[in-house]
């Protein structure tokens, strides 16, 4: 076999073999195939699709182009969570407490920002002194004695999705239901965890633009953990415009604190209690999901998970200080205030331009292995549905550069209307 009669086949929308798609990883991975053929396989890819079977045969190869994670050494259910990918999206800050008050543990691998949208390493980086490079031992004895563990995935853990992940980031090969469910399954497979809820997002901020493409995405991933005897079930959420106020790193931890404390915005309330009540019923800890919710509820409401985020930070080596007085995560930094252009009711804020903005201001990558800023970013003053004045704040910028192109980007975002639009709920459907 060569690598040009799989690209060939590929091409004219053949349907490869396991022998095939075996040969493009392995290859890829060892660095036996270089970058350029990979990009026309994904492209290929891209264009032609795979069917059910293929990609779970892709993802399947991913997972054993590494090491994957025993958690069967420590006891009790294990959950997960994976996000699509969203902007403003720090759902995971705030679930991962309130496992733990339910004490139910998690073990989370987690990745930096894709395209305009964030990662929860890098927000995680902007406490002073944590560390999201955790060797395997130590992961995993956090996991048993102290109920979590976060690590950035690490160099042995499907390594075939991190060159794979890196080159569609900049070959925008991305959206992609056969690469995004194999990228995702692969880390989540080879993780180890007993109970994987995914998080869909659709919608202008998402790589899912609409319900129907979501949901074909979320049923592709979770035939593949039903195939790999996991039980991994999705809840598509609204990523239309940014979830909270807050898009960037520090900015985003602070906004966890804010909800861990029993504040924060209903859309990312409910998508953070929809998401860890799934958890919570699919490892046993409740029968069903309304009581799983009002318990969650009651968590938030009261603020009891807020010591378990503050315990994480203090076992990665953070400094606590700045879960005491998130007000220190942004120290020093004023802003920009962004004027609305018109007058009346927000009716939509496209949260990809607003992701794209707070990049352009520095909370992202421009280029493979770019810096971050860590305090850059966007706070929106407003939230669609809400009223505005013309010449009144919609926004604020932070950043050292990209300043005018953000302002830009942030005021072609919006759009308005003179009536005041319903409420729409975060939570757009489940597949199991
Ligand atoms: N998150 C991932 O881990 N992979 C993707 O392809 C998209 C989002």
């Amino acid at each position: 076999m060569n690598i040009k009669e799989v690209l060939s086949k590929k091409k004219y929308g053949g349907k490869l073999s396991k022998e095939e798609i075996d040969f493009f990883v392995q290859g890829y991975t060892n660095g036996d195939i270089p970058d350029y053929q990979a990009a026309a396989f994904l492209m290929s890819v891209y264009f032609n699709g795979m069917d059910g079977e293929e990609t779970a045969m892709l993802t399947d190869s991913m997972v054993r182009s590494g090491d994957q994670l025993d958690l069967s050494v420590v006891k009790g259910i294990k959950a997960d969570k994976h996000s699509t990918g969203g902007v403003g999206d720090k759902i995971t800050l705030i679930v991962m407490p309130i496992m733990a008050e339910l004490g139910i543990k998690t073990a989370k691998m987690s990745g930096r920002g894709l395209g305009h949208t964030g990662g929860t390493i890098d927000k995680l980086e902007s406490i002073e002194g944590f560390s999201t490079e955790l060797p395997l031992d130590v992961f995993l004895k956090n996991v048993e004695k102290e109920g979590f563990a976060i690590a950035s995935q690490t160099g042995s853990l499907a390594p075939a999705d991190k060159k794979i992940y890196a080159l569609r980031d900049v070959i925008e090969c991305v959206d992609s239901i056969p690469l995004i469910a194999s990228s995702i399954m692969s880390k989540k497979i080879a993780s180890g965890a007993d109970v994987i809820v995914l998080d869909v997002k659709v919608g202008e901020g998402a790589f899912m633009k609409d319900v129907e493409q979501a949901r074909a995405l979320a049923e592709t991933m979770v035939g593949i953990g039903k195939a790999l005897g996991r039980n991994v079930s999705a809840v598509l959420t609204a990523m239309e415009q940014p979830l909270g106020r807050e898009v960037g790193n520090a900015c985003e931890v602070a906004e966890a604190i804010e909800v861990l404390r029993g504040g924060g915005t209903e859309d990312e309330k409910q998508v953070a209690i929809e998401l860890a009540s799934h958890m919570a019923v699919g490892s046993g800890t409740f029968d069903s999901l309304e009581e799983a919710r009002a318990r969650v509820s009651q968590i938030l409401a009261d603020g009891t998970a807020l010591k378990h985020f503050r315990r994480l930070v203090e076992v990665q080596g953070g400094d606590v200080s700045f879960v005491d007085h998130p007000e220190k995560l942004m120290e020093g930094v004023v802003g920009e205030e962004v004027l609305s252009e018109e007058s009346g009711y927000i009716t939509g804020m496209h949260a990809e331009k607003v992701g794209k903005a707070a990049s352009l201001l520095g909370a992202g990558r421009m280029k493979k292995g770019d810096a971050i800023d860590g305090k850059a970013g966007v706070r929106c003053l407003k939230k669609v549905g809400e009223h505005v004045e013309k010449g009144e704040a919609v926004f604020l910028v932070r950043g050292e550069r990209g300043v005018a192109e953000a302002k830009e980007m942030l005021l072609s975002s919006l759009r308005f209307s003179q009536e005041k639009p319903c409420e729409k709920s975060s939570i757009l459907g489940v597949v199991k």
